[in-house]
């Protein structure tokens, strides 16, 4: 890609489409197309061909979508399955149509099934049941993969499916009734430790383990892929390794400083058991992801605190 490539990054101002944006134009990149979703409702097919008819963009990131922690996705499926199928259908049949060179496609790891083999690799896909609280979010990317892989075999036309495990980082959704479970054990602790409160109250029982990947590393590997990988294959973009959420809790509360107590809220769903990326595909490219939890999560804290002067 040269620095002059007209690239569409569909859904900028999400966590991942911003920290693409980021990367691109800390590379050097002069010439990004960005539309806020009030300026192009990537839900309406005519509104999308016009912007592709208008901007002739060379290379796409797919980054938009309707996305949200397990409450969110349990709470409205259809939003979730309808909204997800719509962006992803207008914009990968129009990139082909108005000549797009290459487009990725972001997916997420809930695509795999509920008790797959973990890690778990590319290869498991549709092999089980997924987890019932975001089936229709994971169908509509399944729908997505399978479009991609659909469009290369029939018209040739070349599109990667990029699988990214859980992100976080500047730019999440901290809203607690939508968001993921990083950005909300964040705010809890905060808040507690603003109010002087004793006790943080953790959804589940602590046990589920989940894998959390910084989103300007994944924003690196985008890039590294759209110029490396030419596969119908998705491919997965990991850590490599997991924790629980309890210990996960336990290294949120650190770095945000509270002393207090944790109470498990078994009431609150767990979700899938265990979802951790086989990331073999990806470290034989010769990739691997640079920022450590610890350390994320202390910046993302950071960038937490420093967005409202309110919440200081
Ligand atoms: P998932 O990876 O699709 O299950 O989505 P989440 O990030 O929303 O949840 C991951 C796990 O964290 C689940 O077991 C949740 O029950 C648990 N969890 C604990 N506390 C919270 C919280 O405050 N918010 C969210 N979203 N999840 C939480």
């Amino acid at each position: 890609m040269n620095k002059d490539a007209r690239v569409f990054v569909a859904g900028h101002r999400g966590l991942v489409g911003s920290a693409i944006v980021r990367r691109l134009q800390a590379e050097g990149y002069r010439n990004l197309l960005l539309r806020s979703s009030a300026e192009l409702d990537l839900r309406n097919q005519a509104a999308v061909d016009r912007f592709f008819e208008q901007e002739r963009p060379e290379f796409v990131y797919l980054a938009a979508a309707k996305v949200g922690g397990i409450l969110a996705n349990d709470s409205y499926p259809a939003d979730f399955i309808r909204d997800n199928l719509q962006i992803q259908t207008n914009v990968i049949d129009a990139a082909y149509r108005f000549g797009v060179r290459k487009l990725a496609f972001l997916g997420s790891s809930c695509i795999y099934p509920k008790h797959a083999p973990q890690p778990m690799p590319e290869s498991c896909l549709l092999t089980g049941p997924l987890e019932p609280t975001n089936e229709w979010y994971a169908v509509a990317k399944i729908a997505g993969v399978k479009m991609c892989q659909a469009y290369r075999k029939q018209y040739g036309f070349n599109a990667i499916s990029v699988m990214p495990t859980n992100l976080y980082g500047p730019g999440d959704n901290f809203d607690l009734n939508s968001s993921h479970v990083l950005p909300a054990l964040i705010r809890k602790f905060h808040e507690a430790k603003q109010r002087g409160e004793g006790e943080v109250v953790v959804w589940g029982t602590g046990t589920p383990r989940r894998e959390f990947l910084h989103v300007d590393d994944l924003a690196d590997a985008c890039v590294f892929l759209l110029e490396r990988y030419d596969s119908p294959e998705p491919i997965n973009v990991g850590w490599g390794e997991d924790i629980s959420i309890a210990e996960l809790a336990a290294l949120v509360g650190a770095a945000v400083d509270y002393s207090g107590k944790l109470r498990f809220d078994t009431s609150k769903p767990d979700g899938t058991p265990r979802k951790l990326l086989d990331v073999t595909r990806l470290r034989a490219l010769g990739w691997a992801p640079k920022i450590q939890l610890r350390d994320g999560v202390a910046a993302t804290y950071r960038w937490f605190t420093s967005q409202a002067g309110a919440r200081g």
